[in-house]
């Protein structure tokens, strides 16, 4: 069989059996591309159907989500738990409240989860889930009655063995506390790995709330290292600016960048002297108000609603830490023609096919999100680990350990990308890496 054109039939069932769930067959994409040369490589495992077995979920969770709001009246979400693949360890990923969330986009996610996963080195499978429950300004009992009506069918199909959700856009501490506290109700145990993203004074971890954007900025680092840059007063444009965004702010800070944008879906915030975190933070972690309110802060800062023109700020480094899909050609284009050398994805797929080629076809250092913002999950398997040991590891410990596995995964997809003739690509480095450790398991554990 041909390698080339095994892949192609493989997609084109995906198209097929997946007509329009567009997120999902971008993510497919973009990964069965650059695993051409693997298959030229193994044909044992065009043999064994690894891809056409690794593009199918194991399995698909949809439930009904009822809860009663502030005014006494029903409401009903859809709740979505996709466990896609467990080769490697039970299945891992993130839950996304967020009114765009369909089968698609939590497809696209526990696919992406896959791969990532296995790039962190650590034993954990992927998965997705999450609900079109819209968070924004619901009180914090609706929030509670959701996430109890939420957690009250999720409980059955989970367990630190067998999957182990956490937060993802619109599920913070407060969404994980309160799917925690029903979990422990139902099934009548202190099960603390079966959630991670928790507080730290009921088996969270130390440093899992910095991890995503921290790790972020220790890869962009070390990919800009290599090339004989470093981030000191380099100008960043960061979207977003949830928990992803603010802590890759801070680290930037730290280590001497400045970051003059951030954003939310109403707009962005353009502060030349550099963006002060802590005011970022206290509207968006502690009040849940909009960004526009940092200019009350501080108005020299200037705001603007067209959020998406947040990529026509010159910068040398551009980090999406808002959603997927925020950066097209267009604005690849714009920052490419202002500049920009190097541009790292917080988010999960924040730039569209033709926007990473256009990165990639002008030289830009690109670390895709897979292995940019795995630390969030490389951290999750952490508090896993400190869980199973009934113990606690420090800040520093756990920082130093994040460090080293962004490090490594950089270091990994480099390695494969040289391997397999496409030095320097990321995308496809961080493909192969993730797939291969993946496919071996696959392999040896038989057609299941
Ligand atoms: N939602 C995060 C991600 O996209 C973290 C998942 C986790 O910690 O399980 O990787």
């Amino acid at each position: 069989m041909n390698a080339k054109q095994y892949v192609h039939d493989v997609f084109e069932a995906v198209v097929k059996r997946n007509g329009n769930e567009q997120e999902f067959q971008q993510a497919v994409k973009e990964v069965l591309e650059t695993l051409v040369p693997v298959f030229e490589k193994y044909p044992e495992y065009m043999e064994s159907g690894i891809l056409d077995r690794i593009v199918e979920p194991e399995r698909q969770i949809i439930f009904r989500v009822p809860w009663v709001d502030d005014s006494g009246k029903v409401q009903v979400n859809r709740g979505f738990r996709v466990q896609f693949n467990s080769a490697i360890g039970p299945y891992k990923g993130g839950l996304r409240f967020h009114p765009s969330v369909n089968v698609s986009i939590i497809k696209f996610l526990g696919f992406e989860q896959i791969f990532k996963n296995s790039l962190t080195g650590l034993p954990i499978g992927g998965g997705k889930g999450g609900s079109d429950f819209d968070p924004k300004g619901k009180s914090d009992s609706e929030i509670m009655r959701f996430c109890q009506s939420f957690m009250s069918e999720l409980y059955r199909h989970i367990s630190q063995d067998i999957d182990v959700p956490a937060g993802d856009i619109g599920v913070g501490a407060r969404e994980i506390g309160f799917l925690f506290g029903q979990y422990k109700k139902l099934r009548g145990a202190y099960e603390a790995g079966v959630l991670t993203g928790k507080g730290l004074v009921y088996g969270g971890s130390l440093a899992r709330k910095e991890a995503t954007g921290y790790g972020l900025v220790y890869f962009v680092d070390e990919m800009i290292q290599a090339k004989g840059m470093t981030l000191k007063d380099k100008t960043v444009v960061v979207s977003g600016s949830g928990n992803v965004a603010i802590y890759a702010i801070e680290k930037l800070h730290q280590l001497g960048a400045k970051v003059v944008a951030c954003s939310d879906s109403n707009g962005y915030i353009y502060d030349k002297d550099g963006i002060k975190v802590e005011t970022v933070q206290k509207l968006k972690e502690v009040e849940r108000k909009r960004i526009s309110e940092y200019v009350k802060y501080h108005p020299e800062a200037e705001y603007n609603e067209a959020f998406l023109d947040i990529w026509k700020i010159k910068c040398d480094i551009a980090l999406p830490c808002a959603t997927q899909n925020e950066i097209d050609e267009e604005a690849a284009k714009i920052l490419v023609a202002n500049g920009v050398k190097a541009v790292g994805e917080g988010a999960n797929m924040p730039s569209t096919l033709e926007a990473t080629e256009v990165f990639l076809k002008n030289g830009v250092l690109f670390a895709p999100a897979k292995a940019a913002n795995a630390g969030g999950v490389a951290t999750s398997a952490l508090e896993m680990s400190q869980n199973s040991m009934r113990l606690s590891w420090t800040f520093e410990e756990v920082d130093a350990k994040l460090k080293d596995i962004m490090v490594n995964i950089y270091k990994n997809a480099s390695k494969y990308a040289e391997e397999f003739g496409m030095t320097d690509n990321l995308v496809a480095g961080a493909n192969i890496a993730g797939f291969m450790k993946v496919a071996e398991a696959m392999q040896a554990q038989g057609i299941v």
